[in-house]
Formats: structure tokens, sequence, C-alpha cells
């Protein structure tokens, strides 16, 4: 557990918290209008890269000077903002005053024109508060404003974290979650990136639902004459096919890929067996497609459910978020890469609003 306080003074800023993985939905803009906080109580995590403003066009940067910052293809503006920020859910957060020149957004502030909270006791500039429309509320501490102290807390709940409960694909109201959409089109990016631009063969059902339609666009078909298609699975806690006899080893050939979580608490990706090459996803949704029926349901109990109407199913397809899609690719040196640099030119095309 930590608490976190002002560099200058020592007020504390937060209640203790204790460090859980950068959620994908962190950076999503869009879904429903108003939008809880991306974090629960009591977690805070640490974005390595960055990502907030201020922001500097793509032309007057180059790419020599983008890829010292973190960004090897061309995208419509370069975070110059601090890595290693401090992400919290807003009511864990105390001590903090707006500074209201700096609130940019519409019904809530936006984030995007540098901090916007100061240190209520001596006043220095300390975090962004962001809880616009279509914004997941957060607050983002800045690293060179605030120090991290330990505390004595709570301790982690019992086993080794990655045993979480699955987050289900469809909101009750019938449309397609969020978070899903965020977390599969950040593993999108790591996905195209193994498949060295070959055909992809995945699993039938859910995975092919939310993961197949990008791929099927701009990869070869498995059908096509000469291809040598990789084969994706789902790899993780109990999910793991290991080659050869003795305990602890399960039936059938490792994949090519595979499709691992997250861990909740430290963001470490699952290390699959057997030579597969990982692609991290969140360890919610992760859990739901290896196990659906773990996840919670807001479903009456069985003998009462008669009364209970069927689960609407969402009237469109899935749609990964590319913008997400086209930040992960972007950060990823392999992007370089003429084939995979060309699929990113073919994705970022057909994204409204991703001009250079
Ligand atoms: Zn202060
Ligand atoms: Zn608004």
């Amino acid at each position: 557990m930590a608490v976190f306080a002002c560099a200058g003074c020592g007020a504390g800023l937060s209640v203790p918290v204790a460090r859980v993985a950068l959620p994908a939905h962190a950076f999503r803009s869009g879904g429903e209008r108003y939008l809880p906080p991306v974090l629960p109580p009591g977690a805070y995590a640490v974005d390595p890269e960055p990502h907030g403003p201020p922001f500097r066009r793509w032309a007057e940067v180059g790419a020599g000077e983008a890829a010292a910052h973190g960004v090897y293809a061309p995208v419509p503006h370069v975070s110059f903002g601090a890595p290693g920020r401090i992400l919290l859910a807003p009511g864990d957060t105390c001590g903090t005053v707006l500074i209201p020149e700096r609130c940019d957004g519409c019904c809530g502030s936006d984030g995007g024109v540098g901090p916007n909270l100061a240190c209520a006791r001596c006043g220095r500039e300390v975090g962004t508060r962001i809880d616009d429309c279509y914004r997941w509320q957060a607050v983002w501490l800045e690293p060179g404003a605030v120090r991290e102290l330990p505390v004595e807390g709570p301790g982690r709940p019992p086993g080794d974290g990655w045993t979480v409960t699955g987050l289900p694909p469809v909101e009750p109201l019938g449309w397609w979650s969020d978070q899903w959409s965020a977390a599969v089109g950040t593993a999108l990016a790591h996905l195209l990136a193994a498949s060295a631009g070959g055909p992809l063969v995945l699993p039938d059902g859910l995975v092919t639902a939310v993961f197949g339609r990008v791929p099927a666009s701009v990869l070869p078909s498995p059908l096509a004459a000469g291809a040598s298609a990789r084969t994706v699975a789902l790899v993780g806690p109990g999910l793991d096919p290991r080659p050869g006899p003795g305990p602890g080893t399960g039936p059938g050939r490792a994949p090519d890929i595979a499709l691992v979580p997250r861990h909740p608490w430290t963001g470490e990706t699952w290390q699959p067996s057997g030579g597969a090459v990982p692609v991290p996803l969140d360890a919610e949704v992760w859990t739901y497609l290896a196990a659906p029926e773990t996840a919670s349901t807001t479903r009456l109990p069985e003998g009462v459910e008669r009364d209970d109407p069927l689960p609407l199913r969402p009237n469109w397809l899935f749609q990964p978020d590319r913008w997400l899609l086209l930040d992960r690719l972007a950060r990823l040196p392999a992007v370089r890469e003429p084939w995979l640099r060309a699929v990113y030119d073919r994705l970022a095309a057909d994204v409204p609003g991703f001009h250079l």
C-alpha cells in the first residue's frame, strides 16, 4: 500500500491505495455518455509511457524525435508529457483544488491542457482530473510533483492474483462492453505484430467474433494458396498445453501465438510454455473467454429465473477500439518493419479523425 503526498509541502493527496495493472480503457474515449472511474476504490496504477499533455503535431516533431518519445509511426499528436503518471479514482484523492482555467471539457474536465489540480496547501500543480462526458473518470498525478510513501495496509487477498472473475462482453442493457472494446483493441496490436504478416487461425466462437475481423481485413486468408497459417489459442492459468508426458501436462499442441492474461496487480504478461508468442490481454476479459461460466452475472438465481427476461444481444458487430489499436501499434518498435507499417497505414486510413 502507498499514499501519495505533495512533493512541495508534504500534504497528503490520497488515501492508502494498492497498485494494480494499468487498464486498457484508461485511454478510451467514447462509449456511454457518463462513465464511472477507471479504477475501483483503493487502487492506483502507473503509466510507464508518456500519454498526457503537452502534445505536439507529428509534422512538427518528425520520426526521430517521436521515436525518442516511444512513437514509431505517424500519429496525429505526439505526447511530450512525463512518463510515470499515476492513475487513481477521483474519490481516492484529497487535499487538491481545481485550477478553473485548465478545466477544458464541455460538462467536466477533459484534461487536454495540462495539470488542472493544485495542492490545496501550497498551490503546486500536482495532477489532472478527467470527468467530462464520454471519458472514464480519472485523476492522473504528475510523477515529478508527488511523492509515493509506503504505508501499512490490508494485505492482498489470498492467492497469486491470477484468478479473477470474468468480465461479460455485453452490458446488462444490451451493448458491447466498453472495457472489452479497449482491451481487445489494444491486444490486437500485439496480435497483428505476432502474425508476421501471415494468415491467422483463431479459435471459433467469441474469440473470432471479437478479434477476427481486423486480421481478416489486413492479413492474407488462411485459405490462400501456399499460405502457412499461424494458430492462435487462449493460454494461461489452468489452460497451458505442455508438450510431453508427466504431471501437469495436457493434451494438444502448443499454438504459435498465445492469447495470455496480464497479471491484474503487476501487469506482467503470462509466459506460455512451448515457444508460443504471447499476446497480452486484460485478465478479466481473458478469464471470460477462457471460462465464461465463472463470470459475475446480474441474472436471478436458478429457480426464480423464469421471470427474468433473457439477456439482450447487441444489434451491431463488436467494434474493437481502433484508436487504441493504432496507439499501441505506433508504440511497438516492430511497426518500423515495412509489412507492419503497411498494415498500420491501411488501418489508420479507415479511422475518422486520424489525420496527420
Ligand atoms: Zn503542497
Ligand atoms: Zn461534456
